[in-house]
C-alpha cells in the first residue's frame, strides 16, 4: 500500500468514515519522498524510534523499514480503524494511544528499547505543541541520539538559529546548549492534504553528551537567557535590569569584564558569553 499516495489515502479515509481534526494538528503527508528521507536522517538498524503522531502511518511504515523498532505514540483513537490495516506488514512497529504531552517517555525508552543501541525521537509534530514537546524532549535529558522532526518553517529557523545572530532567541540558545541544531530540508505546504497555510522544514537535533559551556546553575543560566531576549529592542543592560530587577551597574560591570560594551545587544552574544554572564551575575 502506498500510502503517500493521495488516492489511496482519500480511499482509507473514506472507509472509516475518518475526517480531518484541525484542532490536532492533522496534515498527512501526500509526498513520497520526505519519509523515506527523515528516516534516514534519524535511524539505522540498530534504533529505536518514537515517533509522535504516525497518522495513518506513512512515517512509521518508512521508520519500520529502517530501524530496529518503532513505537509510535497517537493521540486520535479514530485512528485505531485504520492503523492496523496500514501497518500489518511492518512487524516491529506498535502503536500507543495516548497523548504524548502526558506520558513518560523515559520510560518507555526504557521499557520498549532496552536491546537498541541507538534512540531516536522522529515526527511530522502536530504545530500547535511543537515547542512544548522539542523542549520538554531536549530538558528532560532523553538518552537519545537525536530528533529528527518535521516543524514549521519559521518555527525551525528560530529553533535552530546561531546562538549571535539575529534570528536567535532564548529557545535557540536552549536548543544550541542541548544539541547540535540543523535544518536538513524544507517542504512545501502542498505536500500535505489538507494543505497547510504555512511551509514546514526537517531539523535534525544531534543530542550533545554535555553541554558546550558550563554554567553554575542551569536554572540560572536559563532565567537570564529569558530575561536577556524578553525585550528584544532594548540593550542587554536595560532588557535584562527591567526583567529581572538587577543593579544596572552590576550588569555593565560583568559586561566590562567579559569585554563587551554595555550597549551590546543580546543577539550579540555567544552561547560562551551568556554562560560566561549567568555565572557572574
Ligand atoms: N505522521 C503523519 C504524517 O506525517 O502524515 C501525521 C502527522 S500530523 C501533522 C500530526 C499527528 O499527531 C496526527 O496524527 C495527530 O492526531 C497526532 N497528535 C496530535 N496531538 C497529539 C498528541 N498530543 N499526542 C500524540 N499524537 C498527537
Amino acid at each position: 500500500m502506498n500510502l503517500a499516495d493521495i488516492n489511496t489515502i482519500r480511499s482509507l479515509l473514506d472507509k472509516s468514515g475518518f475526517s480531518f481534526k484541525k484542532s490536532l494538528g492533522q496534515n498527512f503527508l501526500i509526498d513520497p519522498d520526505v519519509c523515506p528521507a527523515m528516516a534516514a536522517a534519524a535511524c539505522d538498524k540498530d534504533t529505536g524510534v518514537i515517533e509522535i503522531g504516525p497518522g495513518i502511518g506513512v512515517l512509521t511504515a518508512e521508520l519500520s523499514k529502517t530501524a530496529k523498532r518503532v513505537v509510535a505514540v497517537e493521540l486520535d483513537e479514530r485512528l485505531k480503524k485504520i492503523l492496523p490495516l496500514t501497518l500489518a506488514d511492518c512487524k516491529n512497529a506498535e502503536i500507543i494511544y495516548g497523548d504524548i504531552m502526558k506520558m513518560d517517555i523515559k520510560k518507555l525508552i526504557a521499557e520498549k528499547f532496552s536491546d537498541c543501541a541507538k534512540i531516536a525521537v522522529c515526527a511530522n509534530l502536530p504545530y500547535y505543541i511543537t515547542s512544548p514537546i522539542v523542549m520538554g524532549l531536549l530538558e528532560s535529558r532523553l538518552p537519545a541520539d537525536n530528533i529528527t522532526v518535521m516543524v514549521q518553517k519559521e518555527a525551525a529557523e528560530r529553533l535552530c538559529a546561531e546562538v549571535g545572530t539575529r534570528d536567535a532567541g532564548a529557545v535557540s540558545v536552549a536548543v544550541s546548549y542541548y544539541s547540535e541544531p540543523e535544518i536538513l530540508f524544507e517542504v512545501p505546504r502542498t505536500c500535505f492534504m489538507p494543505s497547510p497555510k504555512v511551509d514546514s522544514a526537517v531539523i535534525k537535533l544531534k543530542i550533545r553528551e554535555k553541554p558546550p559551556v558550563s554554567v553554575n546553575s542551569e536554572e540560572h543560566f536559563f532565567r537570564l537567557v529569558k530575561a536577556c531576549f524578553a525585550q528584544r529592542r532594548k540593550t542587554l543592560v536595560n532588557t535584562v535590569s527591567n526583567t529581572t530587577g538587577t543593579e544596572k551597574e552590576a550588569i555593565k560591570k560583568a559586561l566590562e569584564s567579559l569585554g563587551l560594551p554595555e550597549t551590546v545587544r543580546s543577539e550579540q552574544l555567544s552561547l560562551n558569553n551568556l554562560a560566561e554572564l549567568s555565572n557572574l551575575i
